[in-house]
């Protein structure tokens, strides 16, 4: 939100200009503010608006969230969620921000809003002002309350958020028990609906495909991943959202082509395994990225034999989202039924890297997980609790209950979501 923010800083700095005028004495067309006042000035307002930040300053975030009927997915999610620190902040700041806006503001906002060639940050301040109804600031709200400074209630009530949320998407209407991977994708993606910076960029059905031959890989993503953004530009695309490549090599013509697309979460598939107990995060990473035999019935189109041909198929992430969701697949439906796997997965807390998934060359590109969603059970009768990292270690999360727990508890074969954050450690270029 840069650009709001330089709004507010504008208006601040006008009006300390207007305090230091008078308090000099000065008409306001002879003032001579030399440039080093000036500079001491805006470093001061950053340093107010820096403390207002911390202002807004945070409780420990160990807060549940109560079960108001088979709502056990939504609370670990949830949960989740708010212990993904870049969406939490982003969330608590825009509730903070809607305070600050004045009604003034928001009708100048308004006609920014109408007309067509709008700057893309002043959106999401007008949908939060508007639209107290529609689940982003719900979900603020929830998070709010998570993050209450007082830790008043050791309880939030997430009802009015499901509420809304339910009548966005009414899939989720009825009190029966959702697939809390499920929920993930529809709340993320509604979220981004709202607070996309580029709402009236409609979607217009299917595009004819542009042909790239003439360009690198690199190059290709890049304007595939522009294209994307044209359309689909917010804060959670800026966090959660990356491309995942794959490359189609005919076995007949032996002609390599390209798709993109763009991914929150990567679904891995878990490798099976007899008696011998369990398999790693990297096993299934490999497995998912693993170059797959398609047969005629199976395979697109080959541009250069203008046929359906056997050919391969292989997966790798093209672009690394700051945040990256990894769901393990435990779930397999069948022609009859939907089984369970409950294979141990074995993941890292700490420096997962996933540069070798990446485009050839991206060097390490290094995560730190910070919240786990659980499932027990089996597929009819299931809970769902999370693990969340904060300041002070872990904590399970089981609706309305919080406890801590240490790291060598994190690790079960009822892991089913994970949340990973990148690391600022490292720099890594994106390719
Ligand atoms: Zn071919």
């Amino acid at each position: 939100m840069p650009g709001a923010s330089g709004v507010n800083v504008e208006g601040s700095c006008d009006a300390l200009c207007r305090t230091l005028v008078s308090q000099n004495g000065l008409q306001r067309e002879t003032a001579d503010i030399s440039q080093s006042v000036l500079y001491t000035s805006l470093m001061g307002l950053l340093l107010v608006a820096d403390n207002e930040k911390e202002h807004l300053s945070i409780g420990s975030g160990r807060v549940g969230l109560r079960n108001i009927g088979n709502t056990c997915f939504l609370n670990a999610v949830v949960q989740c969620l708010s212990h993904t620190r870049s969406l939490r902040d982003y969330s608590l700041l825009m509730s903070y921000r809607d305070e600050k806006f004045s009604k003034e503001e928001a009708k100048l906002m308004e006609g920014m809003f109408l007309s067509p060639a709008v700057p893309s940050a002043s959106y999401c301040v007008f949908i939060f002002l508007i639209a107290p109804g529609l689940p982003v600031p719900a979900f603020s709200q929830v998070l709010s309350g998570l993050w209450d400074v007082n830790d008043g209630d050791t309880v939030v009530n997430p009802r009015q958020f499901y509420s809304m949320f339910k009548e966005a998407v009414p899939y989720f209407s009825g009190y029966s028990q959702q697939d809390a991977q499920e929920f993930l994708r529809f709340l993320l993606d509604k979220l981004h609906t709202e607070i996309n910076r580029r709402p009236y960029i409609r979607r217009t059905g299917k595009e004819p495909e542009q042909k790239f031959a003439r360009f690198r890989i690199s190059e290709e993503a890049a304007a595939m991943w522009k294209k994307h953004m044209e359309r689909d530009d917010s804060r959670i695309v800026d966090l959660f959202s990356g491309q995942l490549r794959s490359s189609l090599h005919c076995s007949v013509c032996s002609h390599y082509s390209n798709t993109f697309d763009v991914f929150c979460d990567l679904s891995l598939p878990i490798p099976k395994r007899g008696s011998a107990g369990g398999v790693t995060l990297r096993e299934c990473l490999d497995l998912f990225s693993q170059e797959e035999k398609l047969d005629k019935d199976n395979s697109p189109m080959c541009e250069r034999c203008n046929r359906h041909t056997e050919c391969t198929k292989r997966l790798s992430i093209q672009r690394f989202p700051q945040v990256i969701v990894i769901h393990l697949n435990r779930f397999t439906t069948s022609r009859w039924s939907i089984s369970k796997s409950t294979v141990y997965v074995s993941f890292p807390l700490t420096d997962l890297d996933l540069g070798c998934y990446g485009p050839v060359d991206c060097g390490p590109v290094l995560y730190d997980l910070c919240a786990i969603c659980n499932h027990a059970g089996t597929v009819n009768m299931g809970h769902y609790t999370a693990c969340c990292s904060d300041e002070n270690g872990w904590c399970f999360y089981n609706d309305s209950s919080v406890t801590p727990v240490s790291e060598n508890q994190l690790q079960t074969n009822q892991a089913y979501v994970l949340f990973y954050q990148r690391s600022n450690s490292t720099t890594t270029v994106r390719k």
